[in-house]
């Protein structure tokens, strides 16, 4: 399988290619040539696998031969051998019709776990077969730069910096970032916001001469090997739930729209799925575009679902890509206008095509905080604000639908514990693997929002 830019304008890549430059050289993202297909045998054929034997068939479509069958299940194994629960990511009730898939058993205790943890063994694969060495630059609202930094710590082949909007993370975040001791994993805070980390990030990305010095690589969402990864839970949990006999319905909190694009992807792939909602906090852009086609991008105002605190969401550009079908250049022209004018306008034939395939809701902070304790009070489950903004639109979506209703539950309530003491009176402890994670020392080195001191300060940390 091959790897096209959503702009048309760079070369097709290998999956390995693709993996490990992240961002295409024209500015777009990669994507699959095509979408592969799993028929309906091939997916009732899922039921009763570990999660690691469907990850395998799920996945082995995108990388097809990079890596011989042994060495792909070597690596998925390691990936998730870390994981604390041996469903990896578990279903649970939580209404006659109602479920929350838990992604977040993972050493972060956030669903990027899934997707980082299997990239970390991928490049390491890939990385010492080549006889190279990469320097990952990654931006993050909190949750990817933890998951990067457990999941590359002491790799010998990369080095990993991590940039995060000073003051702008919780604690237990910024903690999972600067107490991680390996000398090959650095992390960043930056003045400005997310966006303003990822817009640096981007930066230093089209900076071909730097990009190619330390041999820049990413892996943020942009990377199409993450979202491969979170394609699997979507089929393992609607099978577990008597797909693909039956439809089921998702709703996804959303924030650079990588986790709501893999559910696309599986829907794409044969799965049968009945809707998709997108749910985002009071920073809407999703929602206001679905309402009306206009994507505008507001001041971003922050929130106690902080991972999900983006205007600018990366991944909509590959949805983009097929929602005009397919056409590079029609997408290079809308995130131009994006970029000039901090908006551009759906016309009515993508406009169509994507509330055919989504649905979207909002949740106000009061909201959140409402659904947290109603939640515990109802049956007992302790959710993280982002989970609670998924349960809170599932709820306000699924009308008397008979279609089962997944809400994904991205982040465990300990990593974000003062939302939910404000909200239940009750302070979630962290699980006993990171007990003493606030008796351990920092390090973190403040930077500007200035992209020479950003590449000074990585050329002086990266061992390329
Ligand atoms: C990253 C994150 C999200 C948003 O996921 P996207 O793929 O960026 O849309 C939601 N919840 C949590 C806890 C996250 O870490």
């Amino acid at each position: 399988m091959k790897f096209i830019s959503t702009r048309g304008q760079a070369p097709e890549l290998s999956f390995e290619d693709a993996m490990l430059s992240g961002l295409a050289r024209d500015g777009g993202l990669y994507v699959p040539s095509e979408w592969p297909q799993m028929s309906h045998d091939d997916i009732a054929a899922l039921a009763g696998l570990s999660y690691e034997d469907a990850a395998f068939r799920i996945m082995k479509p995108f990388v097809g031969d990079t890596y011989s069958d042994d060495e792909f299940r070597g690596i998925i194994k390691r990936a998730y051998a870390g994981f604390r629960h041996p469903a990896r990511v578990p279903l649970v009730q939580i209404g006659p019709n109602d479920f929350l898939l838990e992604l977040h058993h993972g050493p972060t205790l956030a669903f990027k776990d899934v997707a980082m943890q299997l990239i970390g063994q991928m490049f390491e694969t890939t990385l010492k077969k080549r006889g190279e060495r990469v320097t990952i630059v990654g931006a993050t609202s909190g949750d990817t730069g933890s998951a990067a930094i457990e999941a590359f710590q002491g790799l010998e082949s990369v080095d990993v910096i991590i940039l995060y909007p000073h003051g702008r993370v919780s604690e237990v975040q910024r903690r999972q970032m600067s107490t991680p001791t390996a000398s090959n994993v650095h992390a960043l805070a930056m003045d400005g916001d997310f966006d303003d980390c990822q817009a640096r990030l981007k930066d230093m990305f089209n900076d071909f001469d730097f990009r190619d010095r330390v041999k820049l690589a990413g892996v943020n969402s942009i990377n199409w090997a993450r979202v491969m990864a979170q394609v699997v839970y979507f089929f393992t949990s609607a099978v577990s739930l008597g797909g693909p006999h039956r439809k089921i319905s998702f709703t996804v909190p959303t924030g650079n729209f990588g986790d709501i694009f893999a559910a696309y992807v599986a829907k794409r792939m044969g799965l049968p799925i009945d809707r998709l909602v997108i749910a985002t906090n009071q920073n809407d852009i999703l929602h206001r575009t679905l309402q009306g086609g206009a994507h505008e991008k507001q001041g971003v105002t922050p929130s106690i679902s902080p991972s999900m605190d983006i205007q600018v969401s990366s991944n909509f550009e590959r949805l983009m890509f097929d929602l005009y079908d397919r056409e590079g250049s029609a997408v290079q022209q809308l995130m131009d206008a994006l970029q000039d004018n901090g908006t551009f306008e759906l016309s009515q034939g993508a406009l169509a095509k994507l509330t055919a395939e989504f649905d979207s809701g909002r949740c106000s902070e009061d909201e959140t905080s409402a659904t947290i304790k109603d939640m515990l009070e109802s049956t007992g489950e302790l959710l993280c604000p982002h989970s609670a903004v998924a349960v809170n639109v599932a709820r306000a979506q699924r009308g008397d639908s008979a279609v089962p209703m997944v809400a994904l539950a991205t982040a465990h309530a300990a990593k974000f514990p003062d939302a939910v003491e404000d909200a239940t009176g009750i302070r979630p402890d962290l699980p006993p693997h990171m007990a003493d994670l606030f008796d351990r020392d920092e390090r973190i080195t403040r930077v500007p929002n200035d992209l020479e001191a950003l590449k000074a300060v990585i050329l002086e940390r990266s061992r390329i």
